[in-house]
């Protein structure tokens, strides 16, 4: 296997909050184009997960390298602008904004426009809108969004604020994105067409995609690889039938 691939490599990962250990030594690595899953119940530790590799939370201890360089330390900002993009559990959409103008504002954190450029409004300032303007377009197509571009975030039914969520990651131009409980909320149906997209998502642009979720079902169609979590420390690793079968999974995480 070459190492040129591994996209995101973690060793080590240990996070407490006052000796509560919400990740112990977790270990993943992750290639280019892979769609792979972490599931756990509620409380074990996947959203920390998250906020450990996208510099909203520092691990205890533990390695984060993205690209084959170290992360840990790094700002939110600069991670972003490495290629790594998020969605959060609970909704972060700006509401007073038009469903456009989120993805807009999203599409400018990976090129940021400076303050000077701003006034002055040269030729890369005009060619940053003009990409920023491209890339929205073309997300909010994907997404299913065209024809809500204009209404406030705020007014969206929610399936569709989730699939916004998606669409403003995405407009970073990421080449890892982490999902966190992008089923959450959604019938089967709008869960169906969640599964899609992502895929699409992955073949399109090419990223490398991790989904978190405590439910199983969107998971087990999805993913080419899974990691389970119980109380913030790794279960088992393996394919979606290793991991229905793994012994400790049916019994910690199933309940039979
Ligand atoms: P999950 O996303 O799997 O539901 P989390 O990663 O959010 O779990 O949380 C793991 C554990 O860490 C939980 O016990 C949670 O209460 C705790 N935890 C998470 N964030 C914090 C925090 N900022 N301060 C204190 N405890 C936290
Ligand atoms: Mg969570």
């Amino acid at each position: 296997k070459s190492d040129e691939q591994v996209l995101l490599k973690t060793t080590g990962l240990t996070k407490a909050f006052r000796g509560l250990v919400a990740l112990r030594d977790q270990a993943i690595t992750l290639r280019a184009r892979e769609i792979v899953g972490v599931i756990g119940p509620n409380g074990s530790g996947k959203s920390t997960f998250f906020n450990l590799i996208t510099g909203f939370s520092q691990p205890n201890s533990g390695q984060i390298e993205f690209k084959g360089r170290s992360i840990v330390g790094m700002r939110t900002s600069r991670i972003v602008a490495l290629g790594i993009a998020r969605t959060f559990q609970g909704s972060r959409l700006f509401g007073t904004l038009t469903v456009r103008e989120n993805v807009l504002s999203a599409a400018q954190l990976r090129q940021p426009i400076g303050p000077i450029a701003s006034v002055v409004r040269g030729p890369l300032y005009q060619r940053n809108v003009a990409a920023a303007e491209a890339i929205a377009t073309e997300l909010l197509d994907l997404m299913g969004l065209t024809d809500q571009s204009d209404r406030l975030a705020a007014d969206l039914p929610y399936g569709d604020q989730r699939r916004l969520e998606i669409a403003r990651a995405l407009a970073t131009k990421p080449e890892l994105l982490l999902l966190d409980e992008p089923a959450a909320g959604l019938d089967s149906n709008e869960t169906k067409v969640l599964a899609g997209l992502i895929r699409t998502i992955r073949d399109r642009y090419g990223v490398a995609v991790v989904v978190v979720e405590h439910d199983m079902d969107l998971i087990m169609g999805l993913c080419e690889r899974i990691q389970v979590l119980a109380t913030g420390e790794v279960i088992c690793v393996g394919t979606p039938e290793e991991v229905r079968n793994h012994p400790r999974v049916r019994e910690a995480y199933l309940g039979h």
